[in-house]
């Protein structure tokens, strides 16, 4: 049978025997929802009965989609108070290369259970138990009361700081993908713009201006929570440095934005291992703090100590594409990745340039 672009099928049967429905396809907890309401009520599955799930592949459907499937079932079913002792999911009865997938609900007790659990030598099926940790239907959970209650306001020129990184990060995630390919794994783009897209969700929820340091630390929670790869931890451990150099500075000075961002720089390399000149993003990072406290010491009214950064940090970009890859991933490629830029020192130029705009008078 044939199904058009975006069409779904309903109920089919495993050798193609015409389903209940055709309809456009949905997202899949939707899709879940509704195969398990049916399943849920032939079996009238009351709170508390206890169940086995199995979450079967009809062939062609990905790893990943699956345990999507299975995740919804799993969260739908805790929903409704029934007890998944088991769950199992993989490809257990195929139909050929059909992609799709089908559920079953099996109820169980503990005469059943053991059965599911004895040992077998059948290569079908897997050899692990099945056994699950209990999933607890969470609350959304309530954007956090904070001491004096107020939060970061939409007017202050730290949000707008942060919301212009936030923005440019998302608007080079394209660019960033493809430095990322030419020398690494081109995961760069999507955690960084993961990294945008998580903290304007809950910017709404960080402390006020008042609170730098905190608000730093929130930064740093929504990063470590979002992003992966090298770069989520060392930016995590980049904003927790900054915040303790903050703390207790409800209007940091510049020499106490300067003494921040040297100790974030310096954090990143404690933790990454990195030098100057091992091609990284400490190639960006350190002579822009450099610049940022040099430019500080010697005041000159037509040259802020953050144009001075971001020219730092630019030109510390540029110096990369002639640097051998001694970390990171790019230093599995050696020489080829002589003549292309590090991504991860791009990202700070990029990053500080935002800055530099949001804050211009
Ligand atoms: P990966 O995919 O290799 O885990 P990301 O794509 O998140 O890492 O980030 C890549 C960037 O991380 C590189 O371009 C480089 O600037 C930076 N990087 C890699 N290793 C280190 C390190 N040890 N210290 C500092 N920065 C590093
Ligand atoms: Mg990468």
């Amino acid at each position: 049978f044939a199904l058009a672009e975006e069409e779904i099928e309903w109920g089919l049967g495993i050798h193609g025997e015409p389903g209940v429905e055709r309809t456009s396809i949905r997202p899949a907890h939707a899709i879940v929802e509704r195969l398990l309401s049916q399943i849920v009520a032939d079996l009238s599955l009351q709170p508390h009965d206890r169940v086995a799930l199995l979450v079967n592949n009809l062939g062609a459907t990905p790893t990943s989609e699956l345990n999507i499937v299975a995740a919804s079932a799993l969260q739908i079913l805790a929903e409704k108070e029934i007890r998944v002792e088991r769950a199992w999911a993989g490809t257990f009865l195929s139909a050929l290369e059909m992609a799709g997938i089908s559920l079953t609900l099996l109820k169980v007790e503990d005469v059943r259970l053991a059965r599911l659990d004895a040992p077998t030598q059948t290569s079908a099926w897997p050899t692990l138990s099945g056994r699950i940790s209990q999933v607890t239907v969470q609350a959304a959970p309530a954007a956090p009361t904070l001491a004096g209650g107020t939060t970061l306001s939409p007017h202050s020129s730290l949000r707008k700081a942060i919301e212009a990184v936030c923005a440019a990060l998302l608007a080079a995630e394209p660019t960033l993908t493809e430095m990322d390919q030419q020398v690494g794994d081109g995961d760069l783009g999507i955690s960084l713009s993961r990294a945008a897209q998580g903290i304007l969700q809950e910017i709404d929820t960080y402390p006020e201006e008042s609170m730098p340091d905190a608000v730093f630390r929130s930064l740093s929670a929504t990063i470590r929570r979002v992003v992966g790869g090298t770069s989520g931890p060392l930016y995590a451990i980049m904003l927790l440095r900054a915040a303790a150099v903050l703390e207790h500075s409800p209007q940091p000075s510049l020499q106490v934005w300067s003494r921040a961002f040297t100790a974030a720089v310096e954090g990143v390399m404690e933790i990454g291992g990195a030098q100057p000149g091992d091609r990284t993003m400490v190639d960006a990072l350190s002579p822009a703090a450099e610049a940022f406290a040099s430019a500080l010491a010697v005041p000159d009214a037509s040259d802020s100590p953050l144009d001075a950064a971001v020219r730092a940090a630019v030109a510390g970009t540029e110096r990369t594409a002639a640097m051998r890859p001694r970390l990171g991933r790019a230093s599995y490629i050696g020489e080829r990745a002589l003549g292309y830029p590090d991504p991860g020192a791009y990202a700070v130029s990029l990053w500080l340039a935002a800055i530099q705009n949001a804050l211009r008078p």
